[in-house]
């Protein structure tokens, strides 16, 4: 499992998922729908990408 915690600073939002193309999909849909992002930029892709980290309490 990997998870992803919101790159937006303060945002307590956070996912989890075996796969990197369902959690960028995921935080695409949260910046949307909870930040307002109505165009998700390359730049935005890449930070959530850097983001990504594997499940805390299991070896990666
Ligand atoms: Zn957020």
């Amino acid at each position: 499992m990997k998870e992803l915690h919101c790159i937006v600073p303060g945002c307590q939002w956070h996912t989890r998922h075996e796969t990197e193309a369902e959690i960028i999909r995921r935080a695409s849909e949260h910046l949307r729908e909870t930040h307002g992002e109505t165009v998700i930029r390359e730049s935005m892709l890449e930070t959530i990408k850097a983001n990504i980290q594997p499940e805390k309490g299991k070896a990666a």
